[in-house]
């Protein structure tokens, strides 16, 4: 996901195919000011090896500002895993990436370039946490990452402009570790979000009415995630 705020491009979670839905929306790698990462499973970090492969070869000065990268705690350990498999292939130059870790298990909050970013753990994996972006016009956009039923989401969202929530799979099939439509609206209600974006649909959704089963619980303005869609608020 791609969120523009303050002229910075910030991207959050990288599955398989980041790259070339980045290009078809006219951002390069090069583009990219910070990585967040919401936890460490292949779907949302598949996409990190290529892409720090493809800032190096075939020529590094490409890049010309650090990329700073944000994550959990723990994704120190999984960067230097992936060091001793793909050793210098995916090694920037010196001083051309940096990576921060966040807590997981309280709030923590950065902020940079008038933009402030606030995270708390999600209900998912040890390293998981959601992230609350604030612009500097004080708009919020909310990320859950992969969640289960969570309190600390409701305070996450609270009164946000967008929430975009995982709703992995339709209300009778919801196993544990994820959300389904009508409880991802129950945490959007709960919160008073504005605009509920629901995402990380598996195939078991597309024989479901994902949007009747979500209106149970949330009447605001409800929008079904698809690659490479638009919204401005
Ligand atoms: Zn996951
Ligand atoms: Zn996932």
């Amino acid at each position: 996901m791609k969120v523009v705020a303050g002229g910075k491009i910030i991207v959050l979670d990288t599955g398989p195919g980041t790259m070339r839905r980045l290009l078809e929306t006219g951002t390069t790698i090069f583009d990219i000011s910070y990585l967040l990462y919401s936890h460490l499973h292949p779907d949302h970090t598949g996409e990190l090896v290529p892409l720090l492969f493809a800032t190096k070869y075939p020529d590094t000065r490409q890049r010309r500002e650090p990329l700073a990268i944000m994550a959990g705690l723990g994704f120190v350990d999984f960067y230097s895993g992936l060091r001793d498999v793909f050793h210098d292939w995916i090694q920037l130059p010196e001083g051309m990436v940096t990576i921060t870790e966040l807590s997981t298990t309280g709030r923590d909050r950065r902020t940079f370039e008038g933009i402030t970013i606030e995270t708390l753990p999600m209900a998912h994996r040890p390293e998981s946490i959601g992230f609350r972006i604030t612009g500097s016009d004080g708009r919020v956009v909310v990320y859950s990452g992969d969640t289960d039923v969570c309190e600390n989401l409701v305070t996450l969202a609270k009164d946000a402009d967008v929430l975009i929530c995982e709703s992995a799979l339709p209300d009778e099939l919801k196993v544990p570790g994820h959300l389904s439509p009508s409880l991802a609206g129950e945490m959007a209600a709960s919160a008073n979000v504005r605009t509920l974006v629901l995402t990380h649909f598996y195939p078991e959704c597309d024989h479901a009415d994902i949007r009747k089963e979500c209106r149970k619980t949330f009447d605001g303005e409800l929008l079904l995630a698809e690659d490479l869609m638009d919204i401005e608020f």
